[in-house]
């Protein structure tokens, strides 16, 4: 019997029309994944009942013997899994693992030091509309115009210039490869702690196919649900222990209360799954096939912001097919694929219209797409954005989708 049929068919419903989506659509917003079913079934688990403020035997509350041994198996699993001698797995999401850092190392009016949103930074890095804007004075720093990638110097400058107090790297739009000894030599000199934000490449730092920011960092945050393929959630780590005690204090009871001990023990299973020998060969596979999809759309016509990609994203800008984000969102859509309209470095256009379309590659590699269907997709990208009046060509194009579907399916189905 299923529960929740019984219990809430309107609900059951809706989750199932999601579930047939999710099958029957090409998913590339590249801070999505498909998690396990393992990780599913711990979420939906009935450890959703429990208050556990606190960490593991020091809580709040009673009857936390369980939880605790869950909680610290997903603390052991992160530290392994990423080379940190301390870990907190309480952040109910990345943007509250930062706001759990800020509250930790910085007063109110303290200056930070993060990537321009428009150029691939996070709202968390000092966005004016985010508390991390409101609340601290941001100054930001961008790409190269001439090669759309990091210009360590330049920012070493701005860092000379501004002297903030926290620098942030890592991104959420950023296709190259981050040079976390670099920034912290940028740091020491301007007596700045520095902050990784892994939200993006986790997946591949565990899997070793990205360099590892925590040897280099005072602290890293991230999410746990992109490339890393576990639940919606946050996570902070350090190399060094003693640093990292500040930051318990400051996810609970500095801004959050009870954990989630149900998304934790989810964690602490993509965890588990991160530490086996395939999920190595899952990361390779994701960035080859994220580099057959750029060279592809490369070929084609469209251009690639930076050139191509060392990760998960590519970010195409559409100024080179005329078009502007909103516009090839809404193109690909029809066709039954999901991404996001993104600002491109520069971008004339507002955020609500954009020139770029960010793609991700974590998501489909999950379905177990290989290169060549990653091609197949860039074909199908390419045939609907350069056609966009050809009512034959969009009808094939869905037609397409649904073979790959077919040929890939999701949770045991193609919808
Ligand atoms: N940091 C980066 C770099 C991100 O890309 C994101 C999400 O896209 C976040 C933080 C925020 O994560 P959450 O949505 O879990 O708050």
């Amino acid at each position: 019997p299923n529960a929740l049929l019984e219990g809430d068919p309107q609900v059951a419903a809706l989750i199932d029309k999601e579930l047939e989506r999710q099958q029957t659509h090409l998913e590339l917003i590249a801070s999505e994944n498909f998690t396990s079913a393992a990780v599913m079934a711990a979420q939906g688990s009935v450890l959703t009942n429990k208050y556990a403020e606190g960490l593991p035997h020091k809580r709040y509350y009673g009857g936390c013997e369980h939880v605790d041994a869950i909680e610290e198996l997903a603390i052991e699993r992160a530290k392994q899994l990423f080379g940190a001698a301390w870990a907190n797995v309480q952040p109910h999401s990345g943007a509250q693992a930062n706001f759990a850092v800020f509250l930790a190392l910085l007063q109110p009016g303290d200056k930070i030091m993060g990537m321009d949103l428009s150029h691939g930074g996070h709202l968390s890095h000092g966005s004016p509309v985010n508390v991390s804007g409101k609340w601290f004075k941001a100054v930001h720093y961008g790409v190269d115009p001439s090669t759309a990638q990091l210009n360590l110097e330049s920012i070493r400058e701005l860092a000379l210039k501004e002297r903030p107090k926290l620098i942030i790297c890592g991104f959420s739009a950023y296709p190259r490869r981050i040079d976390f000894a670099a920034f912290r030599a940028i740091a020491d000199e301007v007596g700045a702690y520095l902050l990784a934000d892994m939200a993006h490449i986790a997946g591949l730092v565990a899997a070793g196919v990205h360099p590892n920011p925590v040897p280099h960092c005072h602290v890293v945050t991230t999410t746990t649900h992109k490339t890393l393929r576990g639940p919606r959630g946050g996570l902070i780590l350090c190399a060094d222990a003693e640093f990292g005690k500040q930051f318990d204090k400051a996810v609970f009871p500095g801004n959050q209360g009870g954990p989630l001990e149900h998304v934790i023990a989810a964690k602490a299973v993509a965890f588990g799954e991160a530490l086996q020998p395939s999920f190595k060969s899952y990361c390779e596979q994701v960035i080859n096939n994220a580099k057959a999809m750029a060279e592809r759309l490369q070929e084609r016509g469209i251009a690639v912001v930076s050139g191509g990609t060392d990760n998960h994203i590519v970010l195409l800008d559409l100024r080179s097919v005329g078009l502007t984000g909103k516009v090839a969102d809404l193109l690909v859509s029809d066709v039954n694929i999901t991404a996001n309209k993104n600002t491109v470095p520069f971008d004339p256009e507002s955020p609500f219209v954009t020139s770029g379309l960010r793609l991700g590659s974590a998501a489909l590699t999950s379905r177990g797409f290989t290169a060549d269907a990653f091609r197949e997709v860039a074909d199908v990208i390419a045939d609907r954005l350069i056609n966009p009046e050809n009512d034959q060509i969009e009808q094939r194009c869905r037609e397409r989708v649904a073979a790959l579907c077919q040929e890939f399916p999701l949770y045991g189905s193609c919808g």
